[in-house]
């Protein structure tokens, strides 16, 4: 359930999307906030500036509670984003340890209102191969 007192965070988020703009990139946001609502870290998308297609704010964000909050504290995060993760930023987020995502405009909100954002091409994938050789690193390493 989405609280008044998450709508005023995710009106940060999205503030944070505008100002993506104003400095040239993509109209995303996203902010990390702990139990209590305090603001902890925000980001925006930098993907034209920095010219790295993973500088999505919520991965960006996700690596950062990865790297600097310990396991109990990324738990009690909670993340509001101006839309909802696409399929990179949720699998970063899934290994961040962050407790929740609450997000304003949907994917299907966000195709909408921009077909392009739901037209990635998928490479394709030829595999599985060589299991005998490919397991041998996979198996030495998680044998520690
Ligand atoms: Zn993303």
């Amino acid at each position: 359930m989405i609280t008044t007192a998450d709508e005023a965070l995710l009106r940060r988020a999205v503030a944070l999307a505008a100002r993506a703009v104003e400095l040239g990139d993509a109209p995303y946001g996203s902010l990390l906030a702990g139990p209590d609502g305090a603001v902890i870290a925000e980001a925006h998308n930098t993907v034209r500036r920095d010219n790295d297609i993973s500088a999505h704010p919520e991965l960006k964000l996700a690596r950062w509670a990865a790297r600097e909050l310990d396991p109990d504290a990324a738990a009690r995060t909670t993340m509001y984003t101006s839309c909802q993760p696409c399929g990179m930023c949720a699998g970063g987020l899934a290994r961040s340890g962050l407790g929740r995502v609450v997000y304003a405009l949907s994917t299907e909100q966000l195709i909408e209102l921009n077909p392009e954002s739901g037209a990635w091409p998928v490479p394709e994938q030829d595999g599985p191969a060589l299991f005998d050789e490919a397991r041998a690193p996979i198996a030495d390493y998680y044998r520690r």
